[in-house]
């Protein structure tokens, strides 16, 4: 899954989306997905409509709609054929303020719109430092979980992102990475043994081409969110098919 963030122009939309699908063609067991700035969305949903890439967008508001100036709903999202939505991404939780209750009243938002959100866990360098990355993800699930309930995981992904990681060129390394997956599927599994099964885990922090199959081939690892290498074609390209 490529975040763009705040990255983008027609251009760039319409040549990024050109250059993806022939390697999602390739690897057809492969779910690709893209996640643009809102106000490429309608673009993204016309240039996506013969392919097999799913479309995400970054954030949603808590709310369907009413007087909140300047926010996007997920309901709204569902006209542009979007399926995941991104809920608490770091940036989000730090330049944006999100607190753990306000990213669970997004995730409950996303999915009352029949969206999928992926749910965007992971500990600063500090927390790393202190070795509390498995204290901050559990709280991070926790909030989702009393607000929706287990059950809520059923129509969800995990995205663990340690912020020392994003945008930073320091990936963790697959056994890191691996140890937090294992940690959070355990958790879950002493709520819901089947969710905790099939509960898609994405790895996100300056995941690129090189380093992608690695981080694949960890049991726990299923996936990516990708930033700054969801910009470069050949990059993104080069994770897809790692993960074929
Ligand atoms: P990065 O970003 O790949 O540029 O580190 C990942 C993310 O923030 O989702």
């Amino acid at each position: 899954m490529g975040n763009w963030k705040l990255n983008g122009s027609k251009t760039m939309v319409a040549d990024l989306i050109k250059a993806l699908k022939a390697p999602a063609t390739e690897c057809p067991a492969v779910a690709v997905a893209v996640c643009p700035p809102v106000l490429f969305l309608g673009q993204a949903q016309t240039l996506l409509a013969d392919s097999s890439i799913a479309l995400g967008a970054q954030d949603a508001d808590l709310n369907s709609e009413g007087a909140f100036t300047g926010e996007n709903s997920a309901i709204m999202y569902t006209e542009f054929d979007v399926q995941y939505v991104l809920v608490g991404h770091s940036e989000r939780r730090t330049l944006h303020n999100e607190a753990d209750a306000t990213v669970a009243a997004k995730f409950a938002a996303v999915q009352r719109a029949g969206l999928t959100p992926v749910l965007c866990i992971g500990e600063t360098d500090a927390q790393f430092e202190a070795n509390d990355t498995q204290a901050v993800v559990q709280r991070q699930l926790q909030a989702v979980i009393d607000h929706c309930g287990i059950e809520a995981f059923n129509n969800a992904v995990i995205a663990y992102e340690p912020v020392w990681a994003i945008g930073t060129g320091k990936t963790a390394t697959p056994e890191i990475a691996q140890n937090v997956h294992a940690a959070i599927r355990t958790f879950l599994a002493g709520l819901d043994a089947a969710i905790a099964a099939k509960i898609q885990i994405l790895y996100g922090g300056s995941v690129k081409g090189a380093s992608a199959a690695g981080l694949f081939a960890m049991a726990d690892i299923d996936g990516a969110l990708v930033g700054g290498a969801a910009l470069i074609a050949d990059e993104f390209a080069a994770i897809i098919r790692a993960g074929a």
